[in-house]
């Protein structure tokens, strides 16, 4: 079961929580904990005040960090012995921070490695708290830190699984926390590599450590808890009207989430399908609504399921004559890409042309001048990609018609659908996303 952070966000919302893990014991729940709602932002400026040596920043804001967490056990806990714990390990964890930032600030180097160090304390904050207050609910809960069980390699900031440990090391540790107890709570987001060094698994990462436990444990349903009645047609902060959708397929979610749907960190599903383990998206502010179902594919119907969209995508048109008739050009290009560790989203070619998507944020420069060497390269940046998303919608006659239809007033720079024929991709202006999303929205969702 994984909190996500505005369910854990205040006193009101733990407690809540807590009701629902309650209400599960007899499954002997593992309890998968974010940060309060906004810490990991806080702690990001942090980081950057650290990196600035701005000393007197980054500690007025490790203040902030520390009270707000005061003030939630306080709330939360009667006074008493596990008030006393819950301040004491706040106080504990802030004051090492505080140091932490002070002697970064004194030699001046922000590693990806210290980022990580620094904001992994969001969920360390919060799992101590919240499995406080599960024991003193009468709720016996065993505590791991999730950096002795979810190893990876490669960037800190966004490490990458090492699946063999995980599967050896998380059996043991939760296995262990569960002696004399009927819960176990760890953080969400928070890894190690294999030689101990903090790491974190990219934002929006706890959703990935709940898969990665469940498949490790063989898990009877992965639960993600969060702040919306399930899987949506569409992102309801952008857009009117949208609906819950009972069930989809593993493709079909991890399509949404790859394509831009925040209700999911983009990895999530892998592991869930590594064993087949059912994952649902549930309302911890609504308990008791369905939510969605996230299963294998043959449980689920064809047709579209949801819309997706990146509101922030870079477009690079490509253009060379030399590309007619001559093989291993797409191979030249693409080469440009891969050696500057770029990557890209969508492409769609034609006999001199090839278009690419690529999320913004990635340094493009080298890869323009080097295609420059033997292609004409046009790069835009004030494009956004929508996505539909469906099982079999390739086959689903006239709904590139219907689509298109309905985007009369705005230009589309790209089609791409891909080979799985899970989603059917679309380049439009950004000035025009919220028109696009809510027209496709109502033709596709609104009989
Ligand atoms: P948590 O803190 O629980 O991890 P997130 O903010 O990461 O929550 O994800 C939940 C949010 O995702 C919802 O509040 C919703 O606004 C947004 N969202 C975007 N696309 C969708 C979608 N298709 N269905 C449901 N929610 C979506
Ligand atoms: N706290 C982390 C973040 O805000 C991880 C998560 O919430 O899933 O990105
Ligand atoms: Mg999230």
């Amino acid at each position: 079961m994984k909190f996500g952070g505005t369910s854990v966000a205040d006193s009101e919302a733990i407690s809540r929580v807590i009701t629902i893990i309650e209400g599960k014991l007899k499954e002997q729940p593992i309890v998968v904990v974010s940060a309060l709602s906004k810490v990991t932002d806080l702690l990001y400026k942090v980081a950057d005040a650290a990196r600035d040596r701005d000393v007197d920043k980054a500690k007025a804001l490790v203040d902030q960090l520390r009270d707000r967490h005061i003030d939630l056990v306080e709330n939360l806990l009667p006074a008493g012995d596990y008030r006393y714990e819950a301040d004491s390990a706040v106080r504990s964890i802030c004051h090492a921070l505080t140091a932490f930032v002070e002697a970064i600030c004194t030699v001046g180097e922000l590693t990806s490695r210290s980022q990580a160090t620094i904001i992994s304390n969001g969920e360390l904050l919060s799992s101590r708290i919240i499995g406080i207050a599960m024991n003193q609910r009468g709720i016996p809960t065993g505590y791991v830190d999730a950096r002795k069980m979810i190893i990876v390699s490669g960037d800190p900031m966004k490490g990458d699984p090492i699946f063999s440990e995980i599967e050896k090391r998380v059996p043991e540790e939760i296995n262990r926390a569960f002696q004399g107890h009927k819960a176990v709570i760890t953080q969400g987001f928070i890894a190690s590599s294999l030689n101990e060094q903090p790491a974190v698994l990219g934002r929006g990462g706890s959703d990935y450590t709940a898969s990665l436990i469940g498949m490790a444990m063989d898990a009877t349903a992965i639960e993600i808890w969060t702040d919306v009645d399930g899987v949506k047609t569409a992102d309801p902060r952008r857009v009117a009207c949208t609906k819950s959708i009972e069930k989809i397929s593993f493709e079909e979610a991890a399509e949404m989430a790859h394509f831009g749907a925040k209700v999911l960190h983009p990895l999530t599903i892998e592991p869930a399908v590594m064993k087949n383990i059912p994952v649902f998206v549930l309302n911890s502010l609504n308990p008791t609504s369905k939510g969605t179902a996230i299963l294998q594919s043959d449980q689920i119907e064809d047709g579209v399921k949801s819309i997706s969209f990146k509101e922030k995508i870079r477009l690079v048109n490509i253009f060379s004559t030399k590309m007619i008739n001559v093989s291993g050009f797409l191979s030249k290009v693409f080469n440009v890409f891969a050696e500057n560790n770029v990557s890209v989203d969508l492409i769609s070619t034609s006999e001199a042309n090839i278009s690419i998507t690529l999320e913004e944020g990635q340094d493009l420069e080298k890869v323009v001048k080097q295609l420059s060497e033997f292609a004409e390269v046009k790069v835009d940046d004030d494009k956004s990609q929508v996505s539909i998303i469906g099982k079999n919608i390739g086959t689903q006659r006239g709904l590139l018609r219907w689509a298109l239809g309905s985007l009369s007033n705005t230009n589309v720079y790209m089609i791409s659908q891909g080979a799985s024929v899970v989603n059917i991709s679309f380049v439009v202006d950004r000035d025009h996303l919220d028109e696009v999303l809510q027209e496709f929205h109502n033709i596709l969702f609104d009989y």
